[in-house]
């Protein structure tokens, strides 16, 4: 039985036309705003990409560009800049910041009828709650499209998350949770982690350690949906950032032959995560 590949720049594709039909609908092109502190090639590169992709759908791309050393408040009087703005119609804040900042604040500091990335508390809140109306955290709906457009349904699966983080690992184990999966979560102090994984009918893996999930971690016929992005040294693809290669949490060559199915990195859920935010950003501007 052959690997079926969640190719996540197909259904990413596949999603293009009508998303772009639906911006265009719009009374006036959106404008999203992109705030990066700092300059770290990764956030660089992954706003490049999101850039290239508002493009595409003729969204307008505000790349907000600040220091490094930017105080709290200098940071979230900017964002209520963007609160304020009419022409704005989301805000990036892009993820991570510099350690010297309060993440958490920072991203409450946006309005949650902008929060594209949907990681404001009153957006988790009603996602959590499984309101129609809540912003799917982009990552979470990157994950949930890509299964969807591969018909795998998680009704009565077992799937087990490996991450716990409230960006990532725990919106998708509610999202799993709320498509009546039984769903295991586990973490850095899980006790036997391949006793665990193993279990699994799909296994999403979001933890950030490169090759944490080898052949002894999956059992035959599984789905592995990877979500981690990790650079390492090596040669680079194509759309990569410059001089690093990426690699997700799974060891794709070791478990390619065992799982059903699997998604690559790159080329898997980050696609879909991009898409996400502007599915997300068009939700946003119908609601306003
Ligand atoms: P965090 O570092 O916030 O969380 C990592 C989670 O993994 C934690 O819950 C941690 O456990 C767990 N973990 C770490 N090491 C292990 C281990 N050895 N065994 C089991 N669990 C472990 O990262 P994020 O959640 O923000 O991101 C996770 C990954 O997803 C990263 O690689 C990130 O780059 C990627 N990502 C990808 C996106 C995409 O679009 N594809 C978007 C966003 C993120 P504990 O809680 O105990 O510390």
């Amino acid at each position: 039985m052959s690997t079926l590949i969640l190719d996540g720049k197909v259904v990413r594709a596949a999603g293009l036309p009508e998303l772009k039909a639906r911006i265009e609908a719009l009374m006036k092109p959106p404008t999203l705003a992109i705030i990066q502190v700092g300059d770290r090639e990764d956030s660089t590169s992954y706003i490049k990409a999101k850039t290239a992709f508002g493009e595409k759908l003729g969204v307008k791309i505000k790349h907000i560009k600040l220091a490094e050393k930017i105080s709290e408040q200098e940071l979230i009087a900017k964002i209520s800049e963007c609160n304020q703005d009419e022409t704005i119609k989301g805000i990036i804040v892009q993820l991570p910041l510099p350690i010297a900042l309060d993440q958490d604040a920072i991203i409450e500091a946006i309005s949650p009828k902008k929060d594209v990335d949907g990681l404001t508390s009153f957006n988790v809140k009603r996602w959590l709650e499984g309101r129609e109306d809540a912003v799917i955290p982009g990552t979470t709906r990157g994950v949930k499209e890509l299964l969807e457009y591969y018909k795998i349904d998680l009704f009565g699966k077992h799937v087990v998350v490996v991450g716990r983080s409230m960006l990532v690992g725990k919106p998708i184990a509610a999202y799993c949770l709320n498509e009546n999966a039984s769903v295991t979560i586990c973490h850095s102090k899980t006790a036997d982690l391949a006793s665990e994984t193993k279990r699994a009918d799909v296994l999403i893996v979001a933890a950030g350690k490169p090759g944490l999930i080898g052949a002894n971690h999956v059992r035959e016929g599984t789905v592995v949906v990877d979500v981690g992005i990790n650079t390492v040294k090596g040669e680079k693809l194509e759309d990569e950032i410059p001089s690093k290669k990426l690699v997700g949490d799974v060891d794709f060559e070791a478990v390619k032959d065992i799982a059903s199915a699997i998604s690559p990195v790159p080329g898997g859920v980050g696609p879909m995560t991009v898409l996400a935010i502007f599915e997300n950003l068009a939700d946003l501007c119908v609601k306003e």
